[in-house]
């Protein structure tokens, strides 16, 4: 049967930005409850090795890391939930949750660290072998292309870890940008060029995957030069894209104060969204810095932020339920 649970602070999403606000908010006597999203983990938990979060010397896993931040989360006192957050209400105080089980939460704070999902190139034959020889990550799918030619569509770090990763399986790989350079960090870039499985084609987009219907297999793929308008046809066994993240906001639409891109808009230097008492962290927010560690910090920010909230409206005040 669904319930409705009072709480003073609720945060949604279970990456590194809800975790930390979590480890904050329960250290600050605030019972949080989290509830954990689709994806519990999130975009860390697909990732393999992490070398740019401080503290450890030697590389860790991504979703170790995550592991890690779960134990610590609950250890100090959070409410883990399994669930994903379809509806809400921020007009009215306390704010009101529906989840997909049809349980509801009345929250006198939400903290929202729901982050980003990949994106997609949205053309007809990339949806239909979805699945079935194209991928939007390596970690994940990499493994059943072990001596296959595979192709990396985009020019970021993700682009670029993702190719680099496929190299421990893929007899070659194929990265193709739209521009002449890659925003990928440099030291990753090197990497890269200096991997003799790795060949680039610059300014040239996927046009089309190819493959068969029964059952279905991606093999190969059309590429356009943005150039010449060039077409040119190749053989592939898979396909990954890798062009970014689209931020998981829409719950939230006509809500609160977006981006044209939908990212969540925050007050310069703070968590606040045009909602008080309603935070944002991390990447659902972030379009600049993305990172494990810049959405920890800020999931930090949003849990002090919402015990400041909650004290200037009375700490001592218990959650109250609005029905
Ligand atoms: P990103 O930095 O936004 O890069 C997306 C790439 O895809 C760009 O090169 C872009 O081209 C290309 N692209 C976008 N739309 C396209 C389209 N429709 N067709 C073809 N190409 C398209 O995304 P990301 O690589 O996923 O990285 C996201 C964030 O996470 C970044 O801040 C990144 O630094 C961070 N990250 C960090 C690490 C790490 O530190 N180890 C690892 C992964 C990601 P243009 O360059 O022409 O715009």
């Amino acid at each position: 049967m669904a319930t409705i649970s009072p709480a003073k602070d609720v945060i949604l999403g279970s990456g590194p930005a809800g975790y930390t606000a979590a480890i904050y908010a329960a250290r600050a006597m605030l019972q949080p409850i989290l509830i954990q999203g689709i994806q519990p983990g999130g975009q860390m938990t697909i990732t393999t090795d992490v070398e740019n979060y401080p503290g450890f010397a030697d590389v860790i896993q991504g979703p170790w890391l995550m592991e890690q931040m779960q134990k610590q989360a609950e250890h100090v006192g959070t409410r883990l939930i399994t669930d994903h957050v379809s509806k809400v209400e921020l007009a009215v105080w306390p704010f009101r949750l529906e989840c997909d089980s049809g349980d509801r939460y009345l929250a006198d704070s939400v903290i929202i660290a729901t982050g980003a999902q990949a994106r997609w190139l949205e053309l007809p034959s990339e949806q239909k072998f979805k699945g079935y020889g194209v991928s939007a990550c390596a970690t994940c799918d990499g493994f059943f292309y072990r001596g296959k030619d595979v192709l990396v569509v985009g020019g970021g770090n993700t682009a670029v870890e993702e190719a680099l990763f496929l190299t421990n399986f893929a007899s070659s790989v194929t990265v193709v940008h739209r521009r002449d350079r890659f925003r990928a960090e440099k030291i990753l870039q090197d990497r890269l060029f200096r991997n003799p499985k790795i060949s680039v084609i610059w300014n040239t987009v996927l046009e089309e995957v190819l493959g068969e219907k029964n059952p279905l297999k991606v093999k190969g793929i059309v590429l356009r030069n943005v150039n010449t308008n060039a077409y040119t046809e190749r053989k592939m066994d898979g396909v990954f894209v890798a062009i970014g993240h689209n931020p998981a906001s829409e719950p939230f639409t006509g809500q609160l104060e977006m981006k044209p891109s939908g990212y969540i808009k925050t007050a310069p230097f703070s968590t606040a969204t045009s909602v008080p008492g309603v935070f944002a962290a991390g990447d659902v927010t972030d379009d600049v810095y993305r990172q494990a560690v810049t959405a920890a910090g800020q999931g930090c920010m949003a849990a002090l932020e919402a015990e400041r909230f909650l004290a200037a409206r009375g700490e001592a005040e218990p959650a109250v339920a609005a029905e």
